[in-house]
């Protein structure tokens, strides 16, 4: 275990994508800086094993990234110099139906809009703007102002997104291919579809497709994780693993603390030194449903049904609207879904590094309730090869994560939680409290998932709370 200094700048703790982009943005104001990890590997959610057989790299948590490459922080990171290169799927999405066919998300918006039929016209009408506006609306979207650069473009973003994905599919579209379209790129909000505001997550997730892409990390999510490291060492940064921190007294000397954790690790490393009414608020944050997760060693590629599936990085083997509704009802509600809407990725169609020659991945998840540690890989695979007949015999090894296994790999992930607590309307605007990365402790903030923008690999939030950190020092 390598040796501590008594004192630093800063602290971080968690070397997940926000811990490090927290890092970073303080190193780069020229303040020593020390991460430290309570797992032997950094990355957090950004991790890659052989959790099958030797030679399958497998994404333990995230593995498909448009929110990466929309983030306005990370494209200011040599990171291509720092060894991460992204690998753009000839499809970004597609969306098997029970014809045989499949709804597909093109990275062209008019492309999209030609296999939706009857709804060509309406999804070229609501996406085209979002997506001419993407550089307008970005900054209110992904958190950095809470003013918009363009009050007309959030107002015609908003006329639609402060619905329930529900309510706008329907109103937006007539045929089942739109509005299974929508109603899957909905469900990453991880909420029922039926709750607002599920259609501002149908919208961003479909601009992300023609905006930025649904890439993979060449050589798998680690590689995020390495080059953020390899470049805040490059800033003079330091890294410590193996550390996990019970109380922030552990820590060394330090101006400023910023945990990349969520609200209830927090209460408990911070203790006394948070007020307790502030302590009550942090317990009431809300967490949401978590993930059941299932990796697979193929002996071949998934055998699709529909053609356009075998060419897409992402697909969504969930059926009709209806059906993904159900889905995400259940999980919220504490139900276990016979036909959960599961969430697939196939990196290593277009990643050779991911498998032996001829061999191939697969990675997928649906959501279950909050701590249920139900192994619902049957159903996971039920759905899969309701899409792709044959899919089970081509399976050599599974590895299942329930949400206790998740959590014991990633503390971050309460419950099983992937994304830092629920993406309520209430918790996007307050996350985790109105004092946002601030806590009731001078020079404590907190900078993971569980602040704004939310979820996903982006490192936003771990800037902004540098940020508002480097502020407060000045
Ligand atoms: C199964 C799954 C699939 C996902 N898929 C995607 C996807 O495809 N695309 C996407 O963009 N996002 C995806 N996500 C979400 C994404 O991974 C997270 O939102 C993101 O990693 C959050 O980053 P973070 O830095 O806030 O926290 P994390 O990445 O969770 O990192 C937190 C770090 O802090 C460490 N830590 C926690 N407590 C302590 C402590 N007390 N002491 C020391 N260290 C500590 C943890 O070990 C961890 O390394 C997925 C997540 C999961 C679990």
């Amino acid at each position: 275990m390598n040796k501590l200094k008594s004192q630093y700048d800063a602290v971080v703790v968690g070397s997940g994508p926000n811990g490090l982009a927290a890092a970073i943005t303080l190193a780069q104001a020229g303040l020593s800086v020390l991460v430290v990890e309570g797992k032997d590997t950094i990355g957090g959610g950004t991790r890659t094993e052989e959790l099958t057989l030797p030679g399958f790299l497998h994404d333990v948590c995230s593995s498909v990234f448009p929110m990466a490459l929309l983030s306005p922080f990370f494209r200011t990171l040599p990171l291509k110099e720092h060894g991460l290169e992204w690998i753009q799927p000839e499809i970004p999405l597609a969306h098997p139906l029970d014809d045989g066919t499949a709804v597909i998300a093109d990275r062209s918006v008019d492309n999209t809009a030609e296999n939706l039929g009857e709804d060509a016209d309406a999804y070229r009408k609501l996406m085209r703007p979002i997506v001419e506006d993407w550089g307008k609306l970005e900054s209110l979207l992904l958190g950095y102002g809470r003013i918009p650069k363009s009050p007309l473009a959030a107002a015609r973003f908003g006329w639609h997104a402060l619905h329930s994905a529900s309510k706008a599919a329907r109103s937006l579209f007539r045929g089942a291919r739109a509005r299974a379209l929508f109603g899957g790129n909905a469900a990453h909000s991880i909420l029922p579809l039926e709750q607002m505001p599920t259609a501002a997550f149908g919208l961003v997730f479909a601009a992300s497709e023609h905006v930025a892409g649904w890439p993979f990390a060449r050589g798998g999510a680690k590689k995020i994780a390495e080059a953020l490291a390899s470049y805040l060492r490059s800033l003079g940064g330091e890294i410590a693993t193996g550390r996990m921190v019970k109380s922030l007294d552990e820590l060394p000397g330090a101006r400023v603390v910023l945990c990349d954790v969520t609200p209830k690790q927090l209460v408990k490393m911070a203790g006394a030194r948070l007020p307790e009414s502030f302590r009550a608020k942090l317990g009431r944050f809300q967490y949401g449903p978590g993930v059941c997760k299932v990796d697979w060693a193929l002996d071949g590629p998934i055998p699709w049904r529909a053609e356009e599936c075998k060419r897409a990085g992402t697909v969504h083997a969930g059926g009709t609207i209806e059906e993904i509704e159900a889905s995400e009802r259940a999980a919220w509600n504490g139900e276990i879904c016979e036909r959960p809407f599961v969430l697939v990725a196939q990196a290593s169609l277009f990643d050779s590094t991911r498998a032996p020659t001829g061999k191939h991945t697969g990675w997928a998840y649906c959501h279950v309730p909050n701590g249920s540690n139900a192994d619902v890989s049957d159903k996971i695979e039920a759905q899969i090869e309701r899409f792709a007949p044959g899919f089970r015999e081509r399976i050599l090894k599974r590895s299942v994560l329930t949400t206790s296994q998740m959590e014991a790999r990633n503390p971050n992930l309460i419950g099983g939680d992937i994304t830092g607590g629920a993406a309520t309307l209430r918790q996007l605007l307050f996350r985790p409290t109105a004092r946002i990365y601030r806590t009731a402790a001078k020079g404590l903030y907190l900078c993971s998932a569980s602040t704004p923008p939310g979820g996903g690999v982006h490192g936003i939030c771990g800037h902004l709370a540098a940020r508002m950190a480097l502020r407060e020092l000045r």
